[in-house]
């Protein structure tokens, strides 16, 4: 099986592929923790940081025969976590930034918990960072964009299928920013920052309009949008949620929005970031309806 241990630090389509694959093929994706292992102890504070060196993404893998308008289907087969992971306050970041202290805290991941203080908890890992280059400029890894990048969503989890758009040849797959646990929001700027084993399928649906990526989970779709703040990325998602219900289900504009007025769901991947003047740097949402068994998919 492909195994893939290079890293990036934009989406961008000028990026050399470290390798090709077919559609259909297995591949391993070991990725490194957000901070790139710069944060060893808890002594390490987010002061001493090199932001050069933050949000490495595994890749970029060339998808042969993925081309401008087709749509990269990446089912996540499998998400092997480190046995430590790293959580760090930022100064004056997020909503509670003004309350906090600078702060690092090692945590120990096992057996399927994340032990935090004097309790544990639930470890769920998730993929924070995953996309395929833009036609245009540019993307750093740290960004969130309509080809994906850092979403921080934490339904991206074993088990769920993300639907990328491609924009150049190839798609340029790469992905990185595990946490083993996150919570909606990301209030802190940190998740459970971790190294990790990633193990994905990949598809090709060529040629179907997504402006967004998708979602699937076994019984939900969500689009994943971001915006310059809240309001912006939820109407995005609620524009690309209609559109898609439109073509699949065959209702017009109206019956879809009194649809989703209906059985939408909004939830915060990342809601708490400095807004300055490109919009991927903003907010990014999940907007999501349930599958519907005698309806056609959002995506074939
Ligand atoms: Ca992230
Ligand atoms: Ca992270």
């Amino acid at each position: 099986m492909l195994e893939l241990r290079d890293y990036v630090y934009t989406f961008a389509k000028d990026n050399k592929p470290i390798a090709h694959a077919l559609p259909g093929e297995e591949i391993v994706f070991h990725t490194l923790d957000c901070f790139g292992r710069q944060i060893q102890s808890e002594k390490d504070l987010l002061d001493h940081l090199d932001y050069e060196r933050c949000n490495p993404a595994t890749g970029p893998l060339y998808v042969d025969g993925a081309e401008d308008g087709d749509v990269l289907a990446v089912d996540i087969l499998d998400i092997e976590t480190a046995k430590t992971g790293v959580m760090t306050t930022i100064k004056d970041g997020g909503a509670l930034g003004r309350t906090c202290e600078m702060r690092t805290k090692i945590l120990k991941v096992e057996d399927d918990f994340v032990y935090f203080n004097d309790i544990r908890f639930p470890a769920e890992p998730m993929i924070g960072v995953i996309g395929c280059a833009p036609s245009g400029d540019p993307v750093i890894s740290a960004c969130s964009f309509n080809g994906g990048g850092n979403m921080d969503s934490r339904i991206i989890t074993k088990g769920v299928t993300v639907y990328l758009p491609v924009r150049v040849p190839g798609g340029l797959l790469a992905m990185g920013d595990v946490h083993a646990a996150m919570g909606d929001g990301e209030v802190c700027e940190t998740g459970v920052e971790i190294d990790a084993t990633i193990r994905v399928r990949i598809r090709l649906i060529k040629n179907f309009e997504l402006n967004w990526p998708l979602t699937e989970t076994k019984d939900f779709w969500f689009v994943n949008t971001v915006g310059r703040d809240c309001d912006s990325a939820i109407q995005r998602g609620y524009e690309e949620m209609q559109r898609l219900i439109m073509n699949a289900y065959g209702w017009d504009a109206t019956d879809a929005c009194i649809y989703l007025s209906a059985q939408a769901r909004v939830e915060a991947n990342q809601a708490v970031l400095d807004v300055n003047e490109r919009d991927e740097t903003g907010d990014t949402f999940r907007t999501g309806v349930p599958k519907v068994k005698e309806k056609p998919r959002l995506i074939p």
